[in-house]
């Protein structure tokens, strides 16, 4: 379960795996550590939603600091650039891939805001993410 959401009913659809690091917890070759970073549409509002999940096992007596959790809306109007790119995006699930999209989006996360102290937090403002396309024509979070 998220609370991951873009509008008042959101219908979600996948669309890349922008990044990914180490391998999930429990499997083998795991490290400490495993990232990973996923793009998604809604067919209701146009918008879309980034999540990004990290794990980090390192203190092996503080479980609680092992999983977190970050995600962002992305307004209707930078979907349209978002959505060319990934039209592009030969491998939408490679987060190796080097199309435009993962190259530009895949190489950071967007910027993180201090989690909202709201209750219930699902009240709370969404943190949005913007896209700008550069001169060099790689798509970066803003
Ligand atoms: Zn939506
Ligand atoms: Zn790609």
């Amino acid at each position: 379960m998220t609370t991951a959401r873009c509008c008042e009913s959101p219908a979600l659809s996948w669309l890349a795996k922008l990044a990914a690091r180490g391998v999930p917890h429990g499997h083998a070759g795991h490290d400490v550590v495993h990232d990973y970073t996923v793009l998604s549409r809604c067919g209701a509002c146009g918008g879309g939603v980034v999540e990004h999940h990290s794990h980090d096992c390192w203190d092996p007596g503080d479980h609680s600091s092992w999983s977190m959790y970050w995600w962002w809306r992305v307004d209707p109007a930078d979907m349209d650039a978002v959505l060319e790119l990934a039209a592009a995006c030969p491998a939408p699930s490679d987060p190796e891939c080097d199309c435009r999209l993962h190259r530009g989006l895949g190489a950071e996360t967007p910027p993180r805001a201090a989690p909202s102290r709201e209750t219930p937090y699902e009240r709370a403002p969404v943190p949005s993410a913007k896209v700008r396309v550069g001169t060099d024509g790689l798509p970066r979070w803003a």
